[in-house]
């Protein structure tokens, strides 16, 4: 309902990641599928998962009789050890273990390095082949026919800075899961409660919003993002206020916002 309400063409999602398996993460799953089925969908879906979320959208169209068009293919999640999930020549994604009440993991999407750009102007200057140009994207030089070394530096500009997100999901406050974030361009953490109810936080092994900011700090993450917020805050400044003290570039997770990763 909220894509839909947000006008995100969701037949373009090919891999959903689930984080665990409370209601809050994962029941509305089974009607993003059952939407995608009702509209047509021909093109695989890949998702990823514990064990027992195979089971239960198994049970779910068994018992529904729901048998859907496209291809669901599930990934299961080892909550053991952080891995790389997913890459392809873009991209790559991989779990970060979560200290949670039950297992549970975030998920680190990362660009993979990108070759240098060509400057066209240049290629036409020097009449580059095109059989040399796969190498100087990867920083060879060009030597004219007159036997001129035409330095790589000339003839590309570097690629962009690649860009990482993270995004956790329920949690314990956990330092030890910081070197595999560091720098981070985007973190989302969750900030359950306030800083007043950190007992609370830890019984039910979430986060307050002060600890969500120490890990973007000790991480030196460019921005963090705020969510999943307890229904007792009526009003989400205090949990903003609270971790901007700590963390200043915070910002709260507020539906239908679009945050750039950069
Ligand atoms: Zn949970
Ligand atoms: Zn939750």
């Amino acid at each position: 309902m909220q894509l839909r309400r947000y006008s995100i063409k969701f037949q373009r999602i090919n891999h959903i990641f689930i984080s665990h398996l409370h209601g809050d993460h994962f029941f509305g799953l089974s009607g993003l599928l059952s939407s995608m089925h009702l509209l047509g969908r021909t093109q695989p879906i890949h998702l990823y998962g514990g064990d027992g979320l195979k089971r239960i959208i198994d049970t779910t169209h068994a018992e529904s009789h729901t048998v859907l068009q496209y291809p669901l293919l599930f990934h299961p999640l080892d909550f053991t050890q952080s891995k790389v999930i997913y890459e392809d020549e873009d991209m790559k994604v991989a779990t970060l273990i979560m200290r949670h009440s039950v297992p549970c993991c975030g998920f680190l999407f990362e660009e993979k390095p990108s070759p240098r750009k060509l400057i066209k102007e240049k290629l036409v200057e020097y009449d580059i082949p095109i059989e040399m140009l796969e190498g100087i994207k990867h920083g060879n030089n060009f030597t004219t026919s007159g036997g001129k070394v035409i330095p790589n530096g000339e003839l590309t500009i570097p690629p962009l800075p690649l860009r990482r997100y993270a995004y956790f999901s329920d949690t314990l406050y956990n330092e030890t899961i910081i070197p595999s974030i560091s720098d981070v361009n985007l973190l989302y953490h969750e900030a359950t409660f306030t800083s007043d109810m950190q007992e609370r936080a830890r019984q039910t092994m979430h986060s307050t919003a002060q600890q969500a900011a120490s890990i973007a700090k000790l991480a030196n993450v460019g921005k963090l993002v705020i969510g999943h917020f307890s229904a007792r805050y009526k009003d989400l400044n205090p949990l903003l206020e609270e971790a901007r003290a700590v963390f200043q570039n915070t910002q709260l997770a507020v539906e239908g916002d679009v945050i750039p990763i950069e």
